[in-house]
């Protein structure tokens, strides 16, 4: 029988993620069947039930459903419970698994598709909603010299600032931080078409940019352009996080870089 697998989110119309998940099972000539579902807001834990139930082997979970899929799993990975959101959900021996892959997809479009050098860098993380918190984990096993969190609420860096360890920085006193060498864009200010009002000040000598938001070039990675910094917007996070869900699932690891340069195409 086909394996099924799913993403949950609402909306869910526009998710990338059959695509990208048929196109690693190409490259084993593996025939799956992953789909879109999109429940109602009170309906998505009986949703997972029922697509478990019925045999689903694994299902990724998006927005705004992380946090709830999280609360579901009675195991999760280490990731998982530092993020408190799961991405990942698979069955074990009858048991709902949870994992968060965002942060190993970020880390491996920064290093692995960008070349990016993380090592004894100074890195600056925008933003404290539930995409941040996903991925500072993983960031800070990246050998950084320091991560710096801001964020337009402050409290919220804060609060992320207290569970991981962090040194957070209000906005206003931003221009007093020396330059960092990575800034990366982890707020949703991208998806409203704004900008975040950073100084060019913060920007060391070949800085690298990075919007968390893919699909179009966004105000933040125009002014990082303007001020000499390279840029990437997320779509390498999106393809890599898939490629953890893959591994996790099929214990076989695709390649990236061609699934990648097709949704370039398209998008
Ligand atoms: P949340 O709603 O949880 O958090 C939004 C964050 O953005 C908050 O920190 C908020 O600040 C900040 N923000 C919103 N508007 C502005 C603005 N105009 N100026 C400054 N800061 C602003 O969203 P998520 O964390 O879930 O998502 C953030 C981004 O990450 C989205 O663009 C999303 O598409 C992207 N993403 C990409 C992924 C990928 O695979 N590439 C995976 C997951 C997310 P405040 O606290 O003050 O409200």
């Amino acid at each position: 029988m086909t394996p099924k697998f799913a993403v949950f989110g609402q909306p869910i119309a526009h998710s990338k993620s059959p695509y990208i998940h048929q196109a690693f099972a190409a490259q084993r000539s593996q025939s799956l069947a992953y789909e879109r579902i999109g429940p109602e807001e009170n309906e998505f834990e009986d949703a997972v039930r029922t697509f478990f139930a019925e045999g689903g082997k694994g299902a990724n979970v998006t927005l705004p459903f992380k946090e709830r899929a999280y609360a579901m799993c009675e195991v999760r990975t280490e990731r998982a419970e530092q993020a408190q959101a799961v991405n990942t959900l698979w069955m074990e021996k009858g048991i709902l698994h949870g994992d968060n892959t965002d942060g190993a997809g970020l880390l491996a479009d920064m290093i692995r598709n960008l070349n990016w050098k993380l090592i004894n860098k100074r890195i600056l993380v925008v933003g404290a909603g539930g995409a941040v918190r996903g991925v500072l984990g993983c960031l800070l096993t990246a050998g950084a010299e320091e991560v710096v969190i801001t964020n337009r609420t402050y409290e919220r860096a804060q609060g992320l600032a207290e569970q991981f360890s962090l040194r957070a920085v209000a906005l206003e006193d931003l221009h007093q931080e020396a330059p960092f060498h990575i800034i990366i864009n982890g707020t949703s200010a991208s998806l409203a078409g704004e900008g975040l009002a950073l100084p060019s000040s913060l920007l060391a000598e070949n800085a690298c940019c990075y919007d968390m938001m893919y699909g179009e070039e966004t105000p933040f990675m125009q002014w990082a352009q303007r001020h000499g910094a390279q840029v990437s917007d997320g779509l390498g996070m999106l393809v890599q996080q898939a490629a953890e869900s893959f591994y996790r699932w099929h214990n076989w690891r695709p390649a990236t870089m061609a699934v990648l340069q097709s949704m370039r195409q398209q998008v």
